[in-house]
């Protein structure tokens, strides 16, 4: 243990940096053993899960709130009140069974658009009622989401409303496994959530093709946030940092939140890991016939070079803009057919043709962001079926979608440099030495 333990103390220093928590209490150390944790089944030595800080829970922000709030002193002895919402019942109904005044319901719903929340109470949820021994309402407390409570307050006659956001304790924990089926399947066995997984797919999205191109014995490590409040666990945050191993191919990726709060994911270089574009507009689909300028034309039946990839898909499949950029047009092309072609800055456009329909609310001269859904799949023009045909131009000149280099996204700017590498070389360092670590421990 002795090993572990200065292994632990020293996750700990780099953690406590990291959050930049100015008090730790609770300090505690896991090594995840099968039945220690529900969430997680380790099916090899190399799962391991740090633990670390615990702030102030709910109750004590609430405490502290209530002493700082400058609203009507609490009075000395309410009686408190608990009432789980059933299933079709209303805050209107709830006040005249438990014979509070609909006046005082008024109030709170009108008091601000925060009241309004009360409106919308759902089943499941307990509301307490604080009131003196008259029975007159004080304090309505509302828990609308773990993070969040809402909190209604007696000034003289009318309420005053507000959400209060409970402190969220984020503990650093950390996942290495290796891939024995698919990326879901033994990520899930590690003990990440499914929103971590589709996170962490995304993260490396534009690099690593996680359908087709995984390898038994591909490896990843990630250092991410689990979050509680008060001791019970709410779920998953953020991914910190993530390392992958493709066949034999090392991706990495931190993640950087500006001053402006933007959060993005890059190489500890500064480098995006997006892509200006994404490789291909439909997700799952096959390539049924590729860029090929000496193709025979399978309705004209002559050569007839093929400028593009088409993708076999249902009619319907979304198809999404590649990159970010402007509509310039919308509209029946030839033997395209319902065609789209999206300006990206001064160099490229992309193509997108055979569709069914357009999206809705979308025009010629409409700005879309790179993902957004275009117009989806079908078989107008000349086509033998449902396929959507995708072409990639730069300065007009028609390239290989499949193979194109494809420029990157904004690295980091020069100006935030000092502060990505401030906040990024310590948790790239933590991944690094706890991967270390538990390798060392795995040969005992
Ligand atoms: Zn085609």
């Amino acid at each position: 243990m002795y090993a572990l333990d200065s292994v632990a103390m020293k996750i700990l220093k780099f953690s406590t940096l990291i959050i930049g928590i100015s008090f730790i209490s609770g300090i505690s150390w896991a090594l995840i053993a099968p039945d220690s944790s529900p969430e997680t089944t380790p099916i090899a030595p190399n799962i391991t899960t740090t633990t670390i800080s615990l702030p102030a829970p709910i109750d004590n922000a609430l405490a502290q709130h209530a002493a700082k709030s400058p609203m009507t002193p609490q009075q000395p002895s309410l009686n408190a009140r608990h009432y789980t919402v059933t299933r079709g019942e209303n805050l209107s109904s709830i006040f005249s069974k438990l014979n509070y005044s609909s006046k005082d319901l008024h109030h709170i719903i009108h008091a601000n658009p925060i009241g309004s929340q009360f409106a919308a109470i759902s089943p499941g949820k307990t509301l307490t009622f604080k009131s003196t021994s008259d029975g007159t309402l004080v304090e309505l407390h509302y828990p609308k989401k773990p993070t969040q409570t809402i909190v209604a307050k007696r000034i003289n006659e009318a309420f005053h409303v507000e959400a209060i956001n409970a402190v969220v304790n984020r503990e650093i924990s950390y996942i290495h496994t290796s891939i024995q089926t698919s990326l879901f399947i033994d990520a899930k066995k590690a003990g990440l959530s499914d929103k971590l997984i589709m996170e962490l797919a995304q993260i490396f999205a534009w690099d690593i093709d996680f359908a087709l191109n995984l390898r038994k014995g591909d490896q990843f490590s990630l250092l991410f946030e689990k979050l509680h409040i008060n001791g019970v666990a709410i779920g998953s945050g953020n991914i910190l940092t993530a390392e992958f191993i493709n066949k034999g191919q090392k991706y990495q990726a931190v993640r950087y939140e500006d001053n402006n709060g933007a959060a993005s994911y890059y190489q500890p270089n500064g480098k995006s890991l997006k892509k200006a574009f994404l490789r291909t507009p439909i997700d799952f689909a096959r390539v049924s016939s590729h860029f090929n300028l000496k193709r025979k034309h399978p309705v004209l039946n002559r050569i007839r070079a093929h400028k593009g990839v088409d993708y076999a898909a249902r009619t319907g499949t979304r198809i999404k803009s590649t990159g970010r950029g402007k509509i310039i047009h919308r509209g029946r092309k030839g033997g395209y057919g319902r065609t789209i072609i999206v300006q990206h800055g001064q160099k490229y456009t992309t193509l997108y043709a055979h569709l069914s329909k357009y999206q809705r609310n979308q025009k010629v001269g409409s700005r879309v962001n790179q993902g957004d859904t275009i117009g989806y799949v079908g078989k107008s023009g000349l086509a033998t079926g449902p396929h959507l045909h995708y072409e990639f131009r730069i300065n007009g000149v028609h390239r290989n979608p499949l193979t194109v280099k494809l420029p990157s996204s904004n690295p980091i700017n020069k100006s935030n440099m000092a502060d990505f590498k401030s906040q990024t070389t310590p948790l790239l360092a933590q991944l690094h030495h706890v991967k270390n670590s538990s390798f060392a421990e795995n040969t005992f």
